[in-house]
Formats: structure tokens, sequence, C-alpha cells
């Protein structure tokens, strides 16, 4: 987006809230929800971008968060539009950080690039080595080898709000689950407010998480850990949903997007999309039902899919009909 960057009160107040206040101030007749961005890779993406996160400004989500190019690739583009999301709409924005591939110096002139642009919500995170998410985590010379030093780091630079990942099935790299609760604890024990899970099918895997953490550190547990999901809307998105899951989608999952595509030569879209979204639907009113603090949606920069779970579930009702795919 390009033109002038106005100020107004409600962006000023807007932008210095944490996702944990918005939450905390959410009115109690419904689950807050957010949205995730991908930083766009050309101007017709951009334009994209911006058409669906207007679309959500009128769903008014608790916070829109941005992920980062592992690695730093698309480092300035990301940076620009997640300011202009702070200074020309009225979300608030999340940047997520990621240390991979970044000196300890970088990263804190990174973070000052945040801080400039009117960014105080952070996501931190380790990243995975760039080209192979599973390949060999190799720490940059000058840069941190877990997420939890870049939490400290952060919190010492200033007035930052943190947030952190954390993984219902276990990380791909952690040995057993107590491991895993253990360093997901020592994050939110860092300074994290909040953690936000990578995507599952089976809530099951999310209220375990849950449990493990209140029994490992009753006071870290009792932080909000906002599960994230995804409406798959096409058997090829079936692939990035399981890339974005780090496992496979579980059997009765594939078996109904499969039954729904037909055993035609073509995918029946329609079919498949439609128990995309209702599959959805279930796993988030499943949540909300076991008390979740929000439901974090990741959108691939559209609104259409999200938006038809929202309906489903009675949110958008004073939504205008989104005009994106
Ligand atoms: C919600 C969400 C958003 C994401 N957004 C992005 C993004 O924008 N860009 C991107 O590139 N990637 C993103 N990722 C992926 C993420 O970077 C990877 O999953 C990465 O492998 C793990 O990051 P982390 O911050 O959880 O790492 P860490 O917390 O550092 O954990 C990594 C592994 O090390 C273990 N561990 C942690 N501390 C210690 C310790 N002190 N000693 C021994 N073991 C330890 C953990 O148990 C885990 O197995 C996201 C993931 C999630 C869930």
């Amino acid at each position: 987006m390009t033109g002038e960057v106005i100020e107004t009160p409600s962006t000023l107040r807007t932008r210095t809230r944490s996702v944990a206040q918005r939450l905390a101030e959410h009115p109690g007749h419904r689950v807050p929800f957010s949205v995730e961005f991908n930083p766009p890779r050309d101007a017709a993406g951009e334009s994209r971008l911006w058409r669906t996160v207007r679309e959500f400004e009128r769903m008014h989500p608790a916070f829109v968060s941005m992920t980062y190019g592992a690695g730093g690739s698309t480092k300035d583009r990301t940076v620009r539009i997640t300011g202009e999301l702070a200074t020309e709409t009225t979300l608030l924005p999340v940047a997520h950080l990621t240390a991979v591939g970044h000196s300890i110096a970088e990263l804190r002139s990174l973070i000052g690039s945040y801080a400039d642009s009117g960014i105080r919500n952070l996501l931190v995170l380790r990243g995975d080595p760039p080209g192979d998410p599973l390949g060999e985590w190799r720490k940059h010379p000058g840069g941190v080898e877990y997420a939890d030093e870049l939490v400290r780091i952060v919190r010492d630079l200033g007035d930052f709000h943190v947030g952190v990942a954390s993984f219902p099935q276990g990380h791909h790299r952690s040995p057993d689950l107590d491991h895993d609760t253990r360093h997901l604890a020592a994050k939110l024990r860092a300074g994290a407010e909040y953690s936000i899970t990578q995507m599952f099918f089976d809530v099951e895997h999310y209220l375990r998480l849950r449990d493990r953490v209140v029994a490992m550190d009753p006071i870290e547990g009792a932080k909000p850990i906002i599960p994230e999901l995804m409406p798959v809307t096409s058997l090829r998105t079936v692939q990035r949903a399981e890339e974005l899951c780090g496992r496979s989608l579980p059997r009765s999952v594939m078996a109904r997007l499969e039954k729904a595509a037909g055993t035609g030569p073509d995918e029946d879209r329609a079919a498949v999309r439609a128990v995309g979204i209702e599959i959805a639907t279930e796993i988030a009113q499943r949540l909300i039902d076991e008390g979740a603090p929000c439901l974090h949606f990741i959108t691939l920069n559209f609104a259409k899919a999200t938006s038809e779970v929202l309906t489903n579930l009675g949110y958008a009702r004073h939504a205008s009909t989104p005009a994106v795919a």
C-alpha cells in the first residue's frame, strides 16, 4: 500500500495494546478470532493482501499476524507492510520474528525497525533451516540457539509484548512431549505472554497440550494457548496444511476430503471446499466449547474461507460478503 501514513487516535490506541489485553478486553459473548497473513511476493500479491486486510478489518479480529520468511528473504517488504497494518488500519498487528540466519545484531536492528514502524507485539520464533524445515539446524555464528534466548533479548530491548509457538503433538525436534512442554514453559517464563499453536486437525492434541503445560507449571499454564486452524479448500492445499501441521492429516479427515473429491479424473472442487469448511467449523466449534481463548486462522491471504467458517459459527453477522476467493 502506498500513500501518506496518517496517525489517528484510534490506530495509536490499537497498536499499543498487547494481544493478551485484547483477549481480556473482548466482549464475553463470543470467543475472539485472529488471522495470519504471509508477506506477499509481488505488487499483485500485495494488492490482494490489502483487499483481504480490509475484509477482515470489518470483522474486528482481536489481532492479525504477519509471518516472516525464514532467513529474511522478504524482510523489507514484510517490515513495511506490517508497519502499515499498525498505522493505516484499525487492526492490531503481530510481527513474527525468527532467529534463523540472523546474528543478534541483525535481530536487534530488525526489532528496532518494527518498533519504528509502530509494532509492539512480536511472535518470537527460532525458525527452520531455509529450504528444508527438517534439515540440520545450524545456529548463526552470532545468533541464538533457541527461541527462549530471543524472547529475553526482545524483552530487554523495551516495551514489547511477546508470544511464542507451541506444538500440540510436540515439535518435530523434541525427543518427547515432556521435553517439549518443559521448553515451552521456559519460553513463557522468559517473558512470553501467550503461545500460538502449530495447526492441528485433532482437538484432543490441543487439549492434551493445555493439560501438560498446566500440570508442569500452573503459573505459565494459565497463559493463553491460542489454537491455529486452517480451512482446507482443495486437495492441493492439503499438502500445505501438512507442512504447517508438521504431520499427515488424520486418516478420518483425509477420508472425508477424498470422498468429496469423487472418483472422476478431476477433483470435485466445490465439494472438497464445502467439506473443508465443514471440518474447520467443527474444529472451531469444539475449541469454543472447550474454552479456547481465541481462534487463530491461517488465511493464505484470502478472506473467504475463514469468513465462511466464522459465519457458520455465527460471527460475521455485521461483516459484508468478502469479494476475494
Ligand atoms: C504459530 C506459529 C507461527 C510460526 N511462524 C513462523 C514464521 O513466521 N516464520 C518461520 O520461519 N517459521 C515459523 N514457524 C515455524 C517455527 O519457526 C518452527 O516450528 C521452528 O522449528 C520452531 O520454532 P520455536 O520458536 O518453537 O523453537 P524453540 O522454542 O527454540 O524450540 C525448537 C526445539 O528445541 C527445543 N528446545 C527449546 N529450548 C531448548 C533448550 N534450552 N535446550 C534443549 N532443547 C530446547 C524445543 O523443545 C524444540 O524441540 C511458526 C510456527 C508456529 C507454531
